[in-house]
C-alpha cells in the first residue's frame, strides 16, 4: 500500500485572491512607504514540544499566505530553547505536517538551537553596556520582588552589581559552576514599570538538562523573550507575527532589538488564536490525551492535530479553506467546529468517488431472483464530475442491506423497508418485504426475504408506481468486509477547557467500532490513505496506520449532514 492520500482528481476551491485582513493592510501599507526596501520575511516558529494542531494550522497558513501574496519568503523555525519537553519525533512530525498543508519554507530551515553562541554574545553586549545583571535572588523571591499590578516591583539587592563581576558570573553560569536556580541573568529595565513584563525579566536561567540538538554543550538556556525577537532579527523577519497573548511581551521585543546592534528590527504584530468548540487546543493538554490513553497517539483520527485530522480523511486542501474562512481578527471568538466539517465535506463532494457500502449489515433474500444469476449494474463515480466516469456493481439474490433501513413495526413516515412495504435499491429493482426471519432465541432480525419486480431495474417503473424510500446494499458473495470506525466529537463539552477537569468531559462514545461492514468489490484494491464517499454515510478513507490487505480499516471523515449551512440558515446569514 501507498501512504499517500491519493484522490481520483486534485481540485481545490481556493481563489487566487484570498480575502484581505488587517495584517495584510498594515504590510501592504508598510511596502507602500518602501519600509524594509519593499521586502517581507515572516516565520512560522513552532516550539518542538509536541505535534501540530489545527490552531497552528491557522498560523501556518497565516505566514506562509503573506509571503505568497506580497512575493516575500516564509521561514520555518523550531523555536528549540526548551530542552527536556522538546524532541526529533515532534521537529520531524512538524516538517512533515507544514509539508503536507502544502507549505514550502525552500532551504529556509532554522533552529533557535543554532544561535545559541550568537545569543550568548548579545547577552554578554547587554551586559556590557550596563542593561543585564545577573541575580541571585531565588525564583520564589523574584516572584515576590516582581510586585503586581496594582504595586510597583522592588529592585532586586544584586541589580547594581558591577558589570566585571556581571560577566564573571555569567561565564560561570555557562561553565557549570552554578546549580540550577541559583543565578538568572536579568534584562535591567524598571522595576516600577506598568507593563511587568518590563520589570527586569529574566533573560537565561541554568537548566542542566540534555538538549536534542546541541546535546550537553550548554547549561543555561536564553529565555523565550530574549530568543525570540533576536531569532527573528537575525533571519531578517520583517513582520513577526504572534498570537494576542504576546500584546505585553511586544514592549519587551522592541527594548531588546533596540539595545542591540542587530542587523534588521522586525514588527510585532498579534492576532487572535483559533479555538475551536468541543475541541482543546493546548500543547500541554494533548500531550496528556497522548500520555494517560484517552486517545492511541498524536495522530488517533479524534485528535485535533494535523496528523490527526489528516488520518482521519481531511485534505490539506479543506484545511486551508477553513483557515481562509476563519479570516483573522484581533478579538478572540470560538469557532464552530462545524465549518471546519463543512470544509472538508465541500472539497470531498468534489473530489471524492462515490461507492456503496453497508456497515451495520443486514441478510436480504430476494426470494424470486434465479439463484445464480449476476446482473452488473452501472453506477455514476461522482454526480459533480461526470468525468470521473462510472462502475459496475454485481448484483445477484442475496444482499446486505443497513440495519437502520429495516423496521419491523414502522413509525408514520418510515420510507424504507418494513413488512409488506416496497423500497427501491440504488441503481438496482423494487424490492418488497414478504418475511422476516427471526433468531428463535433472541427473537432478533437475521435475515429479510423479499421479492423484486423485474420491471424496475434502474430504479423505476413502467406503471409508475412511487416508491418513496432508495436505500443502498452490496451483493453478499461479491462483498469485501471491513472494520469501520465511526467518530464523535473528542469532548462532550462545547468549551471543554472551561471544564475543571477537561478530561471529565472526554466523549465515552468518540469511537464506534463496526467490525464487519461490507463493501462493493470496485472497493477491493484501495490504496492507505484514499477517500471515498458512502452513499447515504458520509465520507471515509483508508486508516493509515492499522489498515492491511487482508483486515481493510476505514475511518469515517465527516457524515453527510451539514449542520453548518443550518447553523448559518438559523443565525439568518
Ligand atoms: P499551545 O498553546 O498549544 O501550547 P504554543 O503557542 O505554545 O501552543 P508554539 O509552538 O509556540 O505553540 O506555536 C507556534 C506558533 O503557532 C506561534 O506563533 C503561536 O502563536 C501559533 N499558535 C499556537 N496556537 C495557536 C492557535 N490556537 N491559533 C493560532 N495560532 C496559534
Ligand atoms: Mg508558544
Amino acid at each position: 500500500m501507498s501512504t499517500d492520500n491519493s484522490m481520483k482528481k486534485s481540485s481545490t476551491n481556493e481563489n487566487a485572491e484570498t480575502p484581505s485582513n488587517f495584517i495584510k493592510t498594515i504590510i501592504a501599507e508598510d511596502i507602500e512607504a518602501n519600509k524594509n526596501n519593499g521586502r517581507v520575511a515572516t516565520r512560522f516558529p513552532p516550539e518542538p514540544n509536541g505535534y501540530l494542531h489545527i490552531g497552528h494550522a491557522k498560523s501556518i497558513c497565516l505566514n506562509f499566505g503573506l509571503a505568497k501574496t506580497f512575493n516575500g519568503t516564509c521561514n520555518l523555525r523550531l523555536d528549540d530553547t526548551n530542552p527536556g519537553k522538546e524532541n526529533e519525533e515532534y521537529v520531524e512530525s512538524i516538517q512533515d505536517n507544514v509539508k503536507w498543508l502544502g507549505f514550502d519554507w525552500e532551504n529556509r530551515l532554522y533552529f533557535a538551537s543554532d544561535y545559541f553562541d550568537k545569543l550568548y554574545e548579545y547577552a554578554l553586549e547587554l551586559i556590557r553596556a550596563g542593561k543585564a545583571y545577573v541575580c541571585s535572588l531565588n525564583p520564589d523571591k523574584i516572584r515576590e520582588y516582581r510586585g503586581t499590578l496594582t504595586e510597583p516591583g522592588k529592585e532586586s539587592p544584586y541589580r547594581n552589581r558591577s558589570i566585571e563581576e556581571n560577566l564573571e558570573l555569567f561565564e560561570g553560569m555557562r561553565a557549570g559552576k552554578f546549580k540550577e536556580g541559583e543565578h538568572v541573568l536579568r534584562a535591567k529595565i524598571d522595576m516600577a514599570a506598568p507593563n511587568i513584563v518590563m520589570r527586569d525579566p529574566a533573560l537565561y536561567r541554568i537548566k542542566k538538562e540534555h538538549h536534542h540538538r546541541t546535546g550537553d554543550q550548554w547549561v543555561i538556556y536564553p529565555m523565550y523573550d530574549f530568543a525570540h525577537c533576536l531569532s527573528d532579527a537575525t533571519e531578517g523577519i520583517t513582520h513577526s507575527i504572534c498570537t494576542l497573548e504576546f500584546e505585553n511581551n511586544r514592549e519587551l521585543y522592541h527594548w531588546i532589538l533596540n539595545q542591540l546592534d542587530v542587523p534588521c528590527h522586525p514588527q510585532q504584530i498579534e492576532f487572535a488564536r483559533l479555538n475551536l468548540s468541543y475541541t482543546i487546543l493546548s500543547k500541554r493538554k494533548l500531550i496528556q490525551l497522548v500520555n494517560d490513553g484517552h486517545v492511541t497517539g498524536w495522530d488517533d483520527p479524534r485528535m485535533p492535530t494535523i496528523s490527526g485530522f489528516r488520518r482521519r480523511g481531511y485534505t490539506p486542501e479543506s484545511i486551508r479553506q477553513f483557515c481562509e474562512r476563519i479570516g483573522v481578527a484581533r478579538r478572540d471568538s470560538v469557532v464552530d467546529i462545524a465549518l471546519l466539517e463543512y470544509c472538508v465535506r465541500e472539497h470531498l463532494n468534489k473530489v471524492a468517488s462515490r461507492y456503496l457500502a453497508v456497515i451495520r449489515p443486514l441478510k436480504v433474500v430476494i426470494i424470486n431472483y434465479p439463484e445464480n444469476e449476476i446482473e452488473q449494474m452501472e453506477a455514476i463515480n461522482n454526480p459533480e464530475d461526470p468525468s470521473m466516469g462510472t462502475r459496475l456493481i454485481p448484483f445477484s439474490r442475496e444482499l446486505y442491506i443497513e440495519k437502520d433501513d429495516f423496521c419491523e413495526n414502522p413509525p408514520k413516515k418510515y420510507f424504507r423497508l418494513a413488512p409488506g412495504k416496497e423500497v427501491r435499491l440504488r441503481y438496482g429493482y423494487y424490492i418488497t418485504c414478504v418475511d422476516v426471519i427471526k433468531d428463535p432465541d433472541t427473537q432478533d432480525v437475521t435475515e429479510i426475504h423479499c421479492t423484486y419486480d423485474p420491471e424496475t431495474r434502474g430504479g423505476s417503473s413502467p406503471d409508475g408506481r412511487k416508491v418513496k424510500g432508495t436505500i443502498h446494499w452490496v451483493s453478499s458473495q461479491h462483498s469485501i468486509n471491513a472494520e469501520v470506525r465511526l467518530y464523535e466529537h473528542l469532548f462532550t463539552s462545547e468549551r471543554p477547557g472551561d471544564c475543571e477537569n477537561f478530561t471529565d468531559c472526554i466523549n465515552p462514545n468518540s469511537c464506534e467500532i463496526l467490525p464487519e461492514a461490507k463493501l462493493e468489490p470496485a472497493l477491493k484494491n484501495v490504496n492507505s490513505g484514499e477517500y471515498f464517499q458512502f452513499e447515504r454515510l458520509g465520507y471515509f478513507c483508508v486508516d493509515t496506520k492499522d489498515s492491511t490487505p487482508e483486515h481493510l480499516v476505514i475511518n469515517r471523515t465527516v457524515t453527510l449532514r451539514d449542520s453548518w449551512s443550518k447553523i448559518m440558515k438559523k443565525k439568518g446569514s
